[in-house]
């Protein structure tokens, strides 16, 4: 694995998985086993060419983290313990408890702030929306939930928030409906004014505002909500306030960075992810949460089968199945623990501002050739760009941007992905990568302008795909 590591650069970014391997990998349940050395020796022949390809150096599609050798070692070492931190008396759990207060501190959080490990973005957006609804929905949610709410509970985001927002809204009872998307202004951020406006306007409806969700990073194009502002406006309204940061919060830690992130040590929940720019493997992700009561409250629950035994294993110090949906919970923290311990916080910080700096070489790049356009701002580590070909028809360059991107993934040149920006389709690196460098830039521009010309000669006019 080590030496799969050392040559990933000799390797396409990704490959297609042929006709053979698919039809390998769809195998009857193996009744008899074949052992560990055959069942290794498939791995290297069926899984390991075929990965999605985000320890690459040139890829940069989503937003995926890019491991560590390190981290291989850390896993090992997780699953060699084979740890469950429930919340009894185990080294493990304190590696928790040490890991939260770590990121609190370096989130701008109060030391006494409570927090858990979960699986990443998605599941800390989760639970710090559970809290916040918990708090200020209205209802007593742990009793009633919202069955005969007279007045709806609402979320507010803007527009560019991750879809995970919406599935929260969902999977916590509210439905579509409760989630109140507003506008965003200049640079994708959301309008404060216009935020205030859904609010007052709701209210006046018999709605119940409850919760404000700010974007510490979008996905789409890296942006940031104003977070003071945010801040101020939930404060002034009664709102939780509950900050997605899945990897723009980690932008704190490069102090070139740290005024993007100014207010969102005033949120009452943060959700950040640190297989992203943190680099530890899949699956781990933080959620913070300011009032370590009410995030106690939303999941207690009790079972004389977990009740503290005054001595012995079963002692809980801090239960952190009352703290997330979860029973069973691997070690994720000891990871964390282990990679914060090995490269230290500056490390992380000069790295993410190395990728924040490639990202602005990279719009340089798209800025100087005449036949590329940056189609969004970048405040990041997120570009948003196409090649373009004049005269031609917006539907027809949308067309041949997505041949384009199709080919670099095919072809294993790069793994940007995509996004639209307005109606045009965009390609979009989102740079959270330690094994990038310049020259990837380079290659992935003059790679753009090769197929994108190569392309429109094939169809001069565009006319056989408009
Ligand atoms: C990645 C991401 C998420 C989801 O996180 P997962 O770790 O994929 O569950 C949520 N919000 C933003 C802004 C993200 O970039």
């Amino acid at each position: 694995m080590l030496e799969y590591l050392r040559s990933v650069r000799d390797r396409p970014a990704w490959q297609p998985i042929p006709d053979g391997v698919k039809r390998a990998l769809d195998e009857p349940v193996p009744l008899g086993g074949v052992g560990p050395w055959e069942a290794y020796q498939q791995f290297v022949k069926l899984v390991l060419p075929y990965p999605l390809g985000n320890i690459h150096p040139r890829f940069w599609g989503w937003v995926t983290g890019t491991g560590t050798p390190f981290g291989v070692l850390a896993e090992m070492m997780c699953a060699t313990l084979n740890a469950n931190v429930t919340g009894m008396q185990s080294a493990p759990a304190l590696v928790e408890e040490c890991v939260v207060r770590w990121l609190a501190q370096l989130m701008g959080f109060p030391p006494d702030a409570s927090g858990v490990l979960v699986s990443g973005g998605s599941v800390a957006n989760l639970v710090g929306i559970g809290v916040g609804l918990h708090a200020r929905s209205g209802m007593d949610v742990a009793a009633v939930g919202y069955v005969g709410a007279t007045r709806r509970p609402m979320v507010y985001a803007s527009a560019e928030a991750h879809f995970s927002i919406g599935r929260a809204a969902r999977l916590l009872g509210l439905g579509d409906a409760s989630l109140r998307l507003v506008p965003s202004r200049d640079g994708f951020r959301i309008d404060p004014a216009a935020l205030v406006t859904a609010i007052h306007r709701d209210r006046d409806a018999g709605a119940h505002p409850s919760l404000i969700v700010g974007n510490a990073g979008t996905v789409r194009t890296g942006a940031f909500d104003d977070l003071s502002a945010l801040a101020d406006v939930a404060q002034r309204e009664g709102l939780w306030l509950h900050v997605d940061g899945a990897f723009g919060a980690l932008s704190t830690l490069a102090p070139g960075l740290a005024p993007l992130t100014r207010g969102m040590e005033r949120a009452d929940s943060l959700a950040l992810d640190l297989h992203k720019w943190l680099h530890v493997p899949i699956d781990a992700g933080c959620v913070l949460v300011r009032d370590a009561a009410v995030h106690r409250a939303t999941f207690a629950v009790t079972g004389s089968y977990v009740a503290d035994l005054g001595g012995g294993l079963a002692v809980s110090t801090n239960r952190f199945t009352e703290l997330g949906p979860q029973q069973s919970r691997s070690a994720r923290a000891v990871k964390v623990w282990l990679s914060l311990k090995a490269h230290g916080v500056r490390a992380f910080g000069r790295m993410i501002q190395k990728n924040v700096d490639q990202a602005q070489y990279l719009a340089q790049l798209v800025a100087s050739s005449d036949d590329l356009e940056l189609l969004a701002p970048v405040p990041l580590n997120i570009v948003c760009f196409r090649y373009i070909r004049p005269g031609w028809p917006e539907r027809a360059l949308g067309d041949l941007n997505r041949r384009i991107l199709i080919a670099l993934h095919e072809r294993g040149i790069a793994v940007p992905s995509h996004t639209t920006i307005g109606e045009r389709f965009a390609l979009r690196c989102a740079i959270t990568n330690h094994r990038s460098a310049a020259y990837d830039f380079d290659a992935l521009v003059r790679s753009v302008r090769e197929i994108g010309a190569q392309l429109a000669q094939d169809d001069p006019i565009g006319a056989g795909i408009v």
